[in-house]
C-alpha cells in the first residue's frame, strides 16, 4: 500500500535530473551550476546511478588531471504524472525524469462530485498504458492553501472544499504515492528547475488570473512557510476602503488584479454593461477607459511587489498564470511601479513566461519526482 511521501524541500536530486536533461555534464560543472560541494553531487549522482536514473558515459580526458566523466540522464527510465486541478477542468501531463512531457490530456471536473474518484479516473489511462509500470508517482497542483506534509486542502474557495485529505484517499486509490500541493508554488518549482532558476537562486514568480499568488525561492529553496500557507500574495492590502475580496476583506490586492475583479471595476466604472471574462477584457485591453484601468491596476501590483522586492533583496520576477495574457497594458503601470518603489534593485528582470494550463500540471509532477527519490 502506497504511503503518503514525505514532502521535499531539498529538490537537490530533482535538479539535477533537470539540469542534465539539457545535455550531459561532468560532476564538476554540475557543482558549479547548482552551488554545491564535491562531496554532495558524488553522493546525489551516486543514488541517481543506482536508481536507474543517470547514467555514466565514456571518460573524456582534456588537459592535465584526472578525465571527467560525463554524465547523462536516461530520460524514459521513469515517468511522473502532474495533474493541474481546476474548478471546471483537470489537465494532466505525463513527464519525463528530464521535464519533457510524454503526454498530455484534459478532462472536464466538478469539483461538488467525488473528486476522488473524479481524479483517480484520470491517472487510469497513464497506468493502463504499456509504460504504466515506469509512473513512479503522481503530483496534483490546486489553488488555495495547501498543506502537502498532510496532503490537506485547508481551504479553496475556488474549488469551495476545506479541510479535504485528498492526499491521503487519492493515495489509496493508486499504485504510487501522491502529493499535492498549491498551484503557484508547484509552477515555481517548474520556474526553479527549467526557469529562472538556471540563472537565479533567488526569484519570485507571480501568478496572475482569478487569483494573485506569489511563490518565493530563496538561496534556491522554494519557501513555503508553516502548513503551506506562504504566497498569499492576493490579500497583501491595498486600501481598506477598496472593493470588498473573495476572503471578506477590503481592498485586497487580488480585489483589484484578479480577472474577474478587473471586470467588476470596468462595470463600475461604466466601460461596459458586459460581465466579461478574461477573453473579453483582452479584447477591449486597449479601448478608451480599459487602458487607463489596466495601467492604473499595473501600477498597484508594481507596488506592492516593490515591497516584496525590497524586503527579499530579489533581483528577477517570472510572471505566470492565465492573466499574462493582459502583461502588455499592466506592464507601463507595473514596471514605472518597480522603478520608483524598489531601492535596491530597480533594473529588476521581469520575464514573463509563456504559459498554458498544463504548467501547474508539469510542476506538480516535478514536486512528486523529488519525493519519490528522496531516499
Ligand atoms: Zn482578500
Amino acid at each position: 500500500m502506497p504511503s503518503h511521501p514525505r514532502y521535499r524541500e531539498d529538490l537537490t536530486r530533482t535538479e539535477i535530473l533537470a539540469l542534465l536533461g539539457a545535455g550531459p555534464l561532468n560532476r564538476s560543472q554540475i557543482a558549479a551550476r547548482l552551488g554545491l560541494g564535491a562531496a554532495t553531487v558524488t553522493e546525489h549522482t551516486r543514488r541517481l546511478v543506482a536508481l536507474g536514473y543517470i547514467r555514466e558515459l565514456a571518460p573524456q580526458v582534456s588537459g592535465p588531471g584526472r578525465p571527467r566523466v560525463p554524465l547523462e540522464v536516461v530520460a524514459d527510465a521513469a515517468y511522473t504524472l502532474g495533474l493541474r486541478v481546476h474548478p471546471t477542468h483537470v489537465v494532466g501531463v505525463l513527464v519525463r525524469l528530464d521535464g519533457s512531457e510524454v503526454d498530455r490530456f484534459e478532462i472536464p471536473f466538478d469539483p461538488a462530485d467525488d473528486p476522488v474518484s473524479q481524479l483517480a479516473d484520470a491517472c487510469a489511462g497513464a497506468f493502463a498504458a504499456e509504460t504504466g509500470s515506469r509512473v513512479r508517482g503522481v503530483g496534483v497542483a490546486l489553488p488555495g492553501v495547501i498543506d502537502p506534509t498532510t496532503g490537506t486542502v485547508r481551504l479553496s474557495p475556488r474549488l469551495g472544499w476545506t479541510g479535504v485529505p485528498l492526499g491521503p484517499a487519492l493515495a489509496e486509490r493508486l499504485p504510487v504515492p501522491v502529493l499535492i500541493d498549491n498551484d503557484t508554488r508547484a509552477s515555481t518549482t517548474a520556474e526553479l528547475l527549467f526557469g529562472a532558476g538556471r540563472e537565479h537562486d533567488d526569484f519570485l514568480v507571480l501568478a496572475i488570473g482569478d487569483g494573485v499568488g506569489m511563490g518565493i525561492v530563496l538561496g534556491r529553496r522554494v519557501h513555503r512557510g508553516p502548513d503551506g500557507v506562504a504566497g498569499e500574495f492576493g490579500h497583501v492590502p491595498v486600501d481598506p476602503s477598496g472593493p470588498v475580496c473573495v476572503c471578506g476583506r477590503n481592498g485586497c490586492l487580488e480585489a483589484y488584479v484578479a480577472d474577474h475583479a478587473l471586470a467588476a471595476r470596468a462595470r463600475r466604472r461604466g466601460l461596459t454593461d458586459r460581465d466579461l471574462d478574461l477573453d473579453g477584457l483582452l479584447a477591449l485591453a486597449g479601448a478608451p477607459g480599459f487602458a487607463e484601468l489596466l495601467a492604473e491596476t499595473g501600477a498597484i501590483l508594481g507596488r506592492a511587489v516593490a515591497g516584496v522586492v525590497n524586503v527579499l533583496a530579489v533581483r528577477a520576477l517570472t510572471v505566470i498564470g492565465e492573466s499574462h495574457v493582459l502583461w502588455p497594458y499592466l506592464e507601463p503601470g507595473f514596471s514605472a511601479a518597480i522603478g520608483a518603489g524598489v531601492v535596491a534593485f530597480p533594473d529588476l528582470d521581469v520575464r514573463v513566461r509563456p504559459w498554458d494550463d498544463s504548467a501547474h500540471a508539469r510542476g506538480a509532477a516535478s514536486l512528486v519526482l523529488a519525493a519519490s527519490i528522496a531516499s
